[in-house]
C-alpha cells in the first residue's frame, strides 16, 4: 500500500517537474555527478520497493530560503535531517572522546560512536533529553522509550569511540540504551592486541556476541574461529576475508541482498546513511576490495580501518569516516585509495556539503586528495566539523587547518569544532563552539544550517552544493 502511494507521488512529481530534475528521483544516492554506475552489470539503483519515498523532495523548483535565524539551539524537527556532534569534555581523568547523534526526518536515531568510558553520562543524557523532550508525539514523532536508539554505528575499536559500551550496551546499567534495529561495525576482524583498546573492545565484543547478538551487524567477516573478547587471548589477527555487509542494500531487509547495492540505513523521507567503506574495503559498483594493506599491531592501524559513510537527504550530503588516516604522522594512507575508489560512486563531482574531519582534525588525516574530492575548490561553500576535546593535543593541527581553509576552499563555510585541543590551533575560518555543533537540513536538503551550540549560539545557513548546481 505504501509503495503504491509513493509510486503515485513519484509519477505526480515527475510529471509536474519541468524539466524533470534528472538524477534525483533515486532519493539522492547516485546523483553525484556520475551518469551511471561504472559497471552496467550492476543493476541501476532505482529506489525499489524498499526505498521509502524515492521522490525528489526539491523537485519542481524550490528556491533556497533558510527562514529566520535560530534564536536557540536547533532541535530535531520532523521532516528534516539533524546531525549533532556532541561535546564530550575530558573530565577528571582526561579522556579523549567523540560521538554524534543523527536524527532522520522520520525520527530514526543513529548513534555514531559513543565516546569514552567516562562519557556514558553525557551520551545517555543527550539521548534521554532528545527522546523525552524533542522526539515526542506532540512534535510529530512516534512514541519512544527514554534511551531508545534505532541504530548504533561504531567506526573502530578505540576507547574514545566505543569506550562507553561497558555502560551503554550493558542491559543492567542505568544508562543502558535500548537499541531497536542494529549495531553496525566493521566486524570483529583484523584485530591487533596492541591496536584495539582492550577494555573498550572487550565490552563491545561481549555486547554484540551476547545480549545484542541478534542485532549484531558486522560489515566484514573472517573465516576461522571467532576472536575472543579478551585481547590477551588473541591468536593471530582474524583477518577479514570479505565485506558482504557493504553490499546488502537496505539493512532492514534481506530481500534485496542479492542485488548487491550499497548498504544503507533508512532515515525516513528518502534520507539514508550509506556505508562507503569498512576495514579499508570499498565497493566501487563492481566489486568490494581492500584498498590498502598493512599490519594490525602498531599505532594508527586501528584508525586506518575506520568505517565511513555518507548521510544524504535530497541534495544534501554529510560525510563521516571515524579516524581514517591519510598518511600524515607516519600513518597508513587509506584516504587516498579510499576516495579514489569510492569517489565516483558515492561522492561524485560535488563531494559533500558537510565533512566530518577524520581523526579529530589531527595531522594523520585530512590529506589533500581527500579534501579535493569531498570539497573541491569550485566556488561553492562547504563546512567541516571536528569532534575534539582538550585532551586531543594540537587539534586542529596546522596541516589540517591548511588543507581545509587555504585557497578559500570552503568559501563562506567554516571549520566548526566542539572544542580545541590543549595546544590546538585556529585561524579566522574556525568556529570553536565550546559545545555541540549541530547541522540541520532546510527544505528537505535544499540547504542547511550549521550551528555552534555552546553557551553562545551562532548559526549560518548554506545552500546545498547540488542544489546550487542544479541552477533552478
Ligand atoms: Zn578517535
Amino acid at each position: 500500500m505504501r509503495r503504491t502511494l509513493f509510486l503515485s507521488l513519484l509519477l505526480a512529481w515527475e510529471m509536474g517537474c519541468n524539466p524533470p530534475h534528472s538524477g534525483e528521483a533515486d532519493g539522492g544516492l547516485f546523483d553525484s555527478g556520475v551518469a551511471s554506475l561504472p559497471n552496467s552489470g550492476v543493476l541501476p539503483f532505482d529506489g525499489g520497493s524498499e526505498h521509502d519515498a524515492g521522490v525528489d523532495t526539491d523537485a519542481g523548483f524550490v528556491a533556497f530560503n533558510p527562514g529566520p535565524m535560530p534564536t536557540g539551539a536547533l532541535q530535531a524537527t520532523s521532516g528534516e535531517l539533524t546531525v549533532m556532534q556532541l561535546n564530550l569534555p575530558t573530565g577528571a581523568t582526561l579522556q579523549l572522546g567523540e560521538a554524534a547523534i543523527i536524527v532522520g526526518p522520520d525520527g530514526t536515531v543513529v548513534l555514531l560512536d559513543m565516546g569514552n568510558s567516562s562519557h556514558a553520562d553525557e551520551v545517555s543524557a543527550a539521548l534521554e533529553q532528545l527522546n523525552t523532550t524533542v522526539l515526542t508525539p506532540a512534535r510529530g514523532f512516534p512514541p519512544r522509550s527514554k534511551l531508545q536508539v534505532e541504530w548504533v554505528v561504531i567506526t573502530h575499536f578505540h576507547g574514545d569511540h566505543v569506550g562507553s559500551a561497558g555502560a551503554l550496551l550493558k542491559s543492567n546499567d542505568a544508562k543502558a540504551l535500548t537499541v531497536t534495529k542494529g549495531i553496525v561495525h566493521r566486524g570483529l576482524v583484523d584485530l591487533g592486541a596492541n591496536a584495539v583498546n582492550n577494555g573498550a573492545y572487550n565490552n563491545f565484543c561481549a555486547a554484540v556476541t551476547q545480549g545484542y547478538a541478534p542485532k549484531n551487524r558486522p560489515l566484514c567477516i573472517q573465516g576461522g574461529a571467532a576472536p575472543p573478547c579478551n585481547t590477551a587471548q588473541f591468536s593471530g589477527s582474524y583477518a577479514a576475508t570479505s565485506c558482504p555487509g557493504l553490499t546488502q542494500g537496505d539493512m532492514e531487509t534481506s530481500s534485496d541482498d542479492a542485488q548487491k547495492l550499497p548498504a544503507f540505513i533508512s532515515l525516513g523521507g528518502g534520507a539514508r546513511l550509506t556505508f562507503t567503506s569498512a576495514d579499508t574495503y570499498v565497493f566501487d559498483g563492481q566489486s568490494t576490495q581492500p584498498v590498502a594493506s598493512f599490519g594490525v599491531t602498531d599505532n594508527e592501524h586501528e584508525n586506518a580501518r575506520s568505517v565511513s559513510g555518507v548521510v544524504s537527504y535530497g541534495d544534501f550530503r554529510y560525510h563521516f569516516g571515524g579516524d581514517m588516516t591519510g598518511g600524515g604522522a607516519n600513518t597508513p594512507d587509506v584516504e587516498t585509495p579510499f576516495i579514489s575508489k569510492a569517489g565516483p560512486l558515492h561522492y561524485g563531482a560535488f563531494g559533500a556539503d558537510v565533512i566530518h574531519a577524520h581523526h579529530h582534525a589531527r595531522d594523520s588525516s585530512s590529506n589533500a586528495t581527500l579534501a579535493g574530492v569531498l570539497a573541491p575548490i569550485d566556488g561553492k561553500s562547504r563546512n567541516v566539523i571536528a569532534g575534539i576535546n582538550s585532551a586531543y593535543g594540537d587539534a586542529p593541527s596546522p596541516p589540517v587547518l591548511a588543507t581545509w581553509t587555504d585557497n578559500n576552499r570552503l568559501q563562506q563555510g567554516r571549520l566548526w569544532i566542539t572544542e580545541k585541543g590543549i595546544t590546538g590551533n585556529a585561524n579566522a575560518r574556525v568556529t570553536n563552539a565550546k559545545g555541540p555543533v549541530i547541522v540541520q537540513t532546510v527544505q528537505h536538503g535544499v540547504g542547511y544550517w550549521v550551528q555552534a551550540a555552546g553557551n553562545s549560539v551562532s548559526s549560518q545557513a548554506y545552500e546545498s552544493v547540488r542544489h546550487v548546481t542544479a541552477g533552478h
